[in-house]
C-alpha cells in the first residue's frame, strides 16, 4: 500500500512538472485547441491522483479547472464531439469529488450537467458506443447517490435507465466482457434499490397499520362507552342506581368512585348497628345512606 501510494506521489510529481510546461504553452497560444486539450488531459490525470491520495480539496480545485477549460473548448467548437465529451467527463469528475465531500446537491447538479451533454451525444450517435456507456456510468453514480440519501425511488429510476443502456451495449457487442460486467453491476444495483424500496414501503405500511390499530382501539373504547350509557347511571341524591332496558333497578353503585374515576363499584350493605350508614364502598372505603 505504501509502495503504491509512493508511486502515486511520484506520478503526481511528474504530472505537476508536466503541467507547468503545458500551462505555459496553453497561455502562450490560447486559441490553440491542441495545447488547451493537452492541459485538460494533464489536469484530469492530476485530479485523479489527488483524489486517490485523499487530497479531496485539491482534486476539487483541479476538476473545477478541468470544467472551466472544457467549457471553453466545447463552446468554441459545438460540433466537436471530443470537446463535448471532455466537458461531460469533467462534470462527472466534479460530481465524484463533490460526492466525496458529501456535497450531495452539488454532486447531483454536476452529474445532471454531465448527463445532459452525454444524452445529446448519444442521441446524435446512431451507433451505440462511448457516449452511451458514459450515460450508463453517470446514471449509476446518480443512483448510488440517491440510494445513499435513502431516495430509493429516484435511485431505482436512475438504475433502470442505466440498465436499459447496459443491456443495449451488451446486446450490440456480445463479445465485450466489459459490457457484460457493466450489465451485471447494473442488475445488482437495481436489485439493491428494489430491496431498499420494499423495506421503505413496508416501514411506511407498518406505520399506517399502527395508526389504524390506534384508531381501532379508540373506536372500540367509544363504542363501549356508548353501550354503557344505554343502561345509564341514575343518581338518587346519595348513591347511583342503574336502570336496565327492562326497567329493573340495579345497584347501588359508589358515587365517589364513579364521579372521580368513572369506576363502577358496587356498594355493600353494612350490618353494623353502631354505624349509621347503609352502604360501604370496598374500594374507596366511603359510607353512604
Ligand atoms: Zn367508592
Amino acid at each position: 500500500m505504501r509502495l503504491r501510494l509512493g508511486n502515486t506521489h511520484g506520478a503526481l510529481g511528474a504530472y505537476l512538472k508536466g503541467l507547468e510546461i503545458r500551462e505555459k504553452l496553453a497561455r502562450a497560444d490560447p486559441d490553440n485547441n491542441h495545447a488547451q486539450r493537452d492541459l485538460l488531459v494533464s489536469l484530469i490525470h492530476i485530479g485523479d491522483l489527488q483524489l486517490q491520495l485523499g487530497d479531496t480539496q485539491k482534486a476539487l480545485a483541479t476538476y473545477q479547472k478541468v470544467v472551466e477549460i472544457a467549457e471553453k473548448g466545447a463552446h468554441n467548437d459545438m460540433t466537436n464531439r471530443r470537446a463535448q465529451r471532455d466537458l461531460s467527463l469533467g462534470y462527472t469528475r466534479l460530481g465524484d469529488v463533490k460526492s466525496r465531500l458529501t456535497d450531495t446537491q452539488g454532486a447531483l447538479a454536476a452529474y445532471r450537467k454531465g448527463l445532459e451533454i452525454s444524452e445529446k451525444l448519444a442521441r446524435a450517435d446512431p451507433e451505440i458506443g462511448e457516449a452511451h456507456r458514459d450515460l450508463a456510468v453517470i446514471y449509476g453514480k446518480v443512483g448510488d447517490l440517491q440510494l445513499e440519501q435513502s431516495n430509493a425511488q429516484y435511485a431505482l429510476k436512475a438504475y433502470q435507465k442505466g440498465l436499459e443502456i447496459a443491456e443495449k451495449l451488451a446486446r450490440e457487442d456480445p463479445g465485450n466482457s466489459l459490457a457484460k460486467r457493466d450489465l451485471c453491476v447494473s442488475y445488482m444495483r437495481l436489485g439493491d434499490a428494489q430491496i431498499k424500496l420494499q423495506i421503505a414501503e413496508l416501514i411506511s405500511a407498518l406505520a399506517d397499520a399502527r395508526i389504524q390499530a390506534a384508531e381501532t382501539t379508540e373506536l372500540i373504547a367509544s363504542l363501549q362507552q356508548q353501550l354503557k350509557s344505554k343502561t345509564e347511571m341514575k343518581f338518587n341524591g346519595e348513591v347511583y342506581y342503574k336502570v336496565s332496558e327492562s326497567g329493573e333497578e340495579e345497584g347501588p353503585w359508589c358515587p365517589k368512585c364513579y364521579d372521580a374515576k368513572g369506576l363502577e363499584i358496587r356498594l355493600h350493605r353494612v350490618n353494623n348497628q353502631q354505624i349509621q350508614s347503609n352502604w360501604r364502598c370496598r374500594v374507596c372505603g366511603e359510607y353512604f345512606q
